[in-house]
């Protein structure tokens, strides 16, 4: 059975992994818009060290951290948090949820929060069926991106959904929910390529992230 009994005030860590290279505005908007619609008390930002299914990214961990730190500067519930990049090797999130739920107790609901394009690529992760012992899933739509999920990930999906989003500021884990959230087709490799290009990069990510490739000469 689910706890539902902290209703007044904010519960709840978010946490968002990715390889941030670069942070971009779809990344940004979703963690605000999963802020604000769960009151949640902070969304975490977790640059991998090395990406577990794709190759490796063309700027280094702590220039990635650097343009996190950038872009989060003025957001006060938005943290970046660094374990993955100073645990180093392949970063496994189970590793990673099983170290916060460490960190915060039993208790605390933690989410974590997957764009469907991550999503659907779950059943192929590292001991993927521990992954909600410890935390939510949010799954949050993304554009060109439909959930065509495979049966094993429907059946899972069938296990765990919850009733309501309600029962992700609740209880501490166990739960799937699926949002959906203004469209910004955004992605890093987009970004990459226009730079490769020359093209212009502006309003797709925060200008202090901009101009910081510029000047470390990025993704040329
Ligand atoms: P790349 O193009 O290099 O794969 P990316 O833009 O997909 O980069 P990641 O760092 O791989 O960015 O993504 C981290 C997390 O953010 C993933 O869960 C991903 O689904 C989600 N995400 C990234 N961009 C968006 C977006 N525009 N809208 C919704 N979710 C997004
Ligand atoms: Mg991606």
């Amino acid at each position: 059975t689910i706890k539902i009994d902290k209703v007044a005030g904010k519960s709840g860590i978010a946490i968002m992994g990715g390889t941030f290279d670069p942070i971009h505005n779809g990344h940004l908007r979703t963690a605000v818009e999963v802020l604000e619609r769960y009151q949640y008390s902070e969304l975490r930002l977790i640059p991998c060290f090395q990406p577990v299914h794709k190759g490796r990214p063309g700027v280094t961990p702590q220039q990635r951290l650097d343009m996190v730190r950038l872009a989060i500067s003025s957001h006060k519930n938005l943290k970046v948090d660094c374990r993955e990049i100073k645990r180093e090797g392949p970063s496994y999130s189970i590793d990673t949820l099983r170290d916060i739920r460490a960190d915060i107790g039993p208790d605390e609901p933690l989410i974590m929060v997957l764009g469907m394009d991550s999503f659907l690529y779950l059943s192929t992760w590292h001991d993927w069926q521990s992954l909600i012992e410890y935390a939510h899933i949010l799954v949050v739509s993304r554009p060109g991106w439909e959930p065509d999920l495979i049966s094993e990930l429907s059946a899972f999906c069938e296990n765990y959904r919850a009733f309501s989003s309600h029962e992700l500021q609740c209880a501490p884990s166990g739960r799937v929910w699926f949002e959906t959230l203004t469209p910004l087709d955004i992605s890093s490799s987009m970004i990459r390529a226009l730079v490769h290009k020359h093209e212009s990069i502006a309003y797709l990510l925060p200008e202090p992230v901009q101009r910081y490739i510029e000047q470390h000469q990025l993704y040329r």
